[in-house]
């Protein structure tokens, strides 16, 4: 099951509008396929190309949760964070 791994994961989107990155839980994500930007408050629609890769990174942390116990695990590094 990776609806666990969907509702932990904080995913981040940056706004159509300011361009500034705004974190939602992925779950919520694959269910409003929007997001509400915290700084200007627009709403910004998830493009099919943008729920795909959401869906691919959730189920590569899935596979890489259940799978390599021993292994080790690598953290992903794929947020950007902004620089004020
Ligand atoms: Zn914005």
């Amino acid at each position: 099951m990776s609806s666990n791994v969907a509702s932990l994961i904080q995913y981040p989107l940056p706004c159509t509008e300011c361009k500034a990155y705004t974190s939602k839980a992925a779950k919520d994500l694959m269910r409003d396929r929007k997001i509400t930007c915290r700084v200007c408050s627009n709403v910004t629609r998830l493009s099919d190309q943008q729920l795909e890769s959401l869906e691919r990174t959730l189920q590569h942390m899935a596979v890489c949760g259940s799978r390599t116990k021993s292994d080790t695990v690598k953290e992903p590094q794929e947020e950007e964070e902004l620089v004020d």
